[in-house]
C-alpha cells in the first residue's frame, strides 16, 4: 500500500509538473512571437522614418542590426536588403506584407521565405518620395524567438528535476506519515485477533487519521473485552465439559467434530485432537458411526444402548434446535444394569426359595385345620391360611413377573380370542364383582396373536384393578376394536382414579398408593409391572389416562 501511494503521488505531482512545463514554454512562446511583431512593427516604423530621399540605401538598411531592413520599390524591385538573398525574386508586389502596406492597411505576416528558405515575421509601410514612392520592410527570422526558447530549456529541465526531486522526498516523508499508524493498527489487530491487545492509544500526525485510529482503539478495546468474556465462558465450558463423566462430541452437517469432551476420547480411546476431524476419527466403531452419521444425514435423534469395550452405554443422538449440529451423549449404564441383573435374579432366587416352606406351611396349617377341636385356635388357623394364600399369589406373582423378564422372545404365537379371555376373567371375579354390586359391560371381540397365559394376565390384572379400585355400585367397562391397523383393548372403570404423580409410578414393581387397600383386597403391587412388562415383550402400546376421582382408563394397542 505504501509503495502504491508513493507511487501514485509521484507520478501525478510528475504529470503536474511536465504540463505545468509544457503550458509554460507555449505562454512564453506565444509572448516572444508577440514581442517579436511589436519589434519587427516598431522597427519598421523607426527605418520608415528615418528613409529619406538620397539616403545611401546600404547604409541605411544596415541600422536594423539582427533584424533584416529592406527598402522595395513601387515597382517590387529590392532596392537594398540588409541580409540580401542569394537568389533574387523580382516579384515583391506579390508578397502579402507588401500588398497589405500598398493598399494602406499594413499588417504583420508571419510566412515562409522563398529567398531564405525560413520562416519569417514580416511588417512593412509605404513611404511617399519626390516622384512615387517605396516600401521599407523590417523582418525579423522566427527562428531567433524559438533560440530564445531553446537557450531557456536546459534551466527549465534542472528547475524541473530538482522539483522531482522536492516532491520525491516530501511524497515520502508524507506517505510516511500516513500510513505510520495504520502500521500499529496492523499489529494491534494482530494482537487482538491472538486475544493479547492491549490499549496504547495510536497517535498520527493528521487529526483525521487520528480520529479514525481511536475509534479503531475503542472498537478493538471493546472486542478484546468481549473476547476475553467469551474465552472465559468456553473455559469454563470446556472445564465442565472435562468433567462430567457422561462422554459427549458435537458434530456439524458434513460430519466433523467441533465439540470434544476427555471422557468422549477416553471411551473411543482416541486423542482430542480428533476435533475438526470426521467422526470415523473419534467413533472407531464402524456400526456405532454408522448410526450417528444416519441421523445426521437424516435430521433425526436417537436413543439406544450400545456396547462398546464390555461397556453398556446409552446413546443420546440428538440434533440441536436452529443449528446444523448434533449431540452425541454416551452415558455409562454398565453399573446400573448390572444391578439391575442381579436385583432380578435376587428376584427369582428369593421367590423360588421362598416357595417350598410357605408349600410345606399352608399344608401343616390345614392339616391342623383338619384336625383342630378347639374354637381358640380357629381363628389363629384361619389368619395363618389366610396370610399364606397372600404370600402364595405373591410370590407366584413374583415368579411370573421374573420369568417374562427372563423371557428373550416369544414362542408358542396362537391366535387368541380376547372375548373369551375377558369372560374367564369375569367368571373368576364374579364374587367380587357381585359382592360390590359392579356394572359390567363388553363391547366387541378381536383375535390376536400371543401366548395364552400372557393374554390372560394382562386381561386378568387389568380387570382386577378396575373391579378393585372401584365403589359400590361402580362402573366396568370392556371395549375390544379391531381396526386394519390394530386391535385395541380398552378397560375404563369409574373408580377411585389415580392423580398425575402417581400415574409415572404404578407400573413399577411393589408400588402402591394405598398400601392398605391393596393388600385388604389382595392386591400385590406387581400387576401393572407384569402387564408393562409383557407389553414390552410383544413391543404392543400401553397407555393410561386417569383423573382421580372420576375413574381410570388402560388402553392396550396390540
Ligand atoms: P396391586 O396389586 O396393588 O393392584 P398393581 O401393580 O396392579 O398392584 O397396581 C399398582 C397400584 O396402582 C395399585 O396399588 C393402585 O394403587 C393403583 N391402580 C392400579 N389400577 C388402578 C385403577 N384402575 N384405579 C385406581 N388405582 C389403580
Amino acid at each position: 500500500m505504501k509503495k502504491k501511494i508513493f507511487i501514485y503521488t509521484t507520478a501525478i505531482i510528475f504529470a503536474g509538473l511536465l504540463g505545468f512545463l509544457a503550458v509554460s514554454i507555449f505562454i512564453t512562446n506565444r509572448n516572444n512571437l508577440s514581442m517579436a511583431k511589436s519589434t519587427v512593427m516598431e522597427t519598421a516604423r523607426i527605418s520608415a522614418g528615418l528613409f529619406h530621399e538620397g539616403a545611401d540605401l546600404h547604409e541605411f538598411v544596415s541600422v536594423g542590426g539582427d533584424t533584416r531592413i529592406t527598402v522595395i520599390s513601387a515597382e517590387g524591385e529590392v532596392l537594398a536588403d540588409s541580409q540580401p538573398a542569394e537568389i533574387a525574386d523580382i516579384d515583391y508586389l506579390m508578397r502579402p506584407e507588401i500588398a497589405a502596406a500598398a493598399a494602406g492597411a499594413p499588417e504583420v505576416q508571419v510566412r515562409y521565405s522563398t529567398t531564405h528558405s525560413a520562416d519569417f515575421i514580416y511588417y512593412a509601410l509605404r513611404v511617399a518620395t519626390d516622384d512615387g514612392h517605396v516600401f521599407v520592410r523590417a523582418a525579423i527570422p522566427v527562428a531567433q524567438i524559438d533560440a530564445y526558447l531553446i537557450q531557456s530549456l536546459p534551466l527549465l529541465m534542472l528547475l524541473l528535476g530538482a522539483l522531482a526531486l522536492v516532491c520525491f522526498f516530501v511524497v515520502r516523508g508524507v506517505s510516511n506519515k500516513i500510513l505510520e499508524p495504520f502500521a500499529s493498527i496492523e499489529q494491534n489487530l494482530r494482537l487482538l485477533s491472538r486475544g493479547e491487545y492491549e490499549n496504547r492509544p495510536i497517535t498520527a500526525t493528521f487529526p483525521e487519521i487520528e480520529k479514525i485510529t481511536r475509534e479503531i482503539d475503542e472498537i478493538a478495546a471493546i472486542l478484546q473485552e468481549n473476547y476475553a468474556a467469551l474465552s472465559d465462558e468456553k473455559n469454563k465450558l470446556t472445564y465442565i465439559l472435562n468433567s462430567i463423566g457422561v462422554g459427549l462430541f458435537v458434530a456439524d452437517d458434513d460430519g466433523e467434530i467441533t465439540l470434544v469432551n476427555n471422557a468422549a476420547c477416553e471411551i473411543f480411546g482416541a486423542s482430542p485432537e480428533v476435533s475438526d476431524k470426521k467422526i470415523n476419527y473419534l467413533v472407531s466403531d464402524k456400526s456405532l458411526a454408522a448410526i450417528i452419521d444416519d441421523c445426521i444425514d437424516n435430521t433425526k435423534n436417537a436413543l439406544f444402548e450400545f456396547t462398546i469395550a464390555g461397556k453398556i452405554y446409552l446413546v443420546t443422538v440428538k440434533q440441536l434446535p436452529d443449528t446444523d449440529l448434533t449431540m452425541v451423549a454416551l452415558a455409562d449404564i454398565t453399573e446400573a444394569r448390572e444391578n439391575a441383573k442381579r436385583r432380578e435374579e435376587f428376584f427369582a432366587n428369593a421367590s423360588h426359595e421362598l416357595k417350598t416352606p410357605l408349600t410345606a406351611i399352608k399344608g401343616f396349617n390345614e392339616l391342623a385345620g383338619m384336625n383342630n377341636t378347639d374354637e381358640n385356635l380357629k381363628k389363629y388357623i384361619d389368619g395363618i391360611t389366610r396370610e399364606t394364600t397372600r404370600m402364595m399369589s405373591l410370590i407366584s406373582d413374583m415368579l411370573r413377573l421374573s420369568e417374562i423378564e427372563n423371557t428373550p422372545e416369544v414362542k408358542n404365537l396362537t391366535p387368541v380370542s380376547l372375548g373369551a379371555i375377558v369372560a374367564e376373567v369375569r367368571e373368576s371375579l364374579s364374587a367380587a364383582i357381585e359382592e360390590k354390586s359392579i356394572k359390567f359391560e363388553v363391547t366387541g371381540d378381536a383375535t390376536i396373536s400371543a401366548e395364552p397365559n400372557h393374554a390372560f394376565e394382562i386381561v386378568k390384572n387389568l380387570i382386577e384393578n378396575a373391579v378393585r379400585y372401584n365403589a359400590k355400585n361402580g362402573r366396568v367397562f370392556v371395549k375390544i376394536k379391531a381396526t386394519e391397523k390394530s386391535t385395541r383393548l380398552d378397560i375404563s372403570d369409574n373408580g377411585i382414579g389415580i392423580s398425575p404423580v402417581e400415574q409415572t409410578k404404578i407400573f413399577e414393581r411393589f408400588y402402591r398408593v394405598e398400601k392398605s387397600r391393596s393388600v385388604q383386597s389382595g392386591g400385590t403391587g406387581l400387576g401393572l409391572a407384569i402387564v408393562k412388562h409383557i407389553c414390552a415383550l410383544y413391543d404392543w402400546k400401553l397407555t393410561l389416562k386417569s383423573k382421580l376421582g372420576i375413574g381410570t382408563e388402560v388402553t392396550v394397542e396390540f
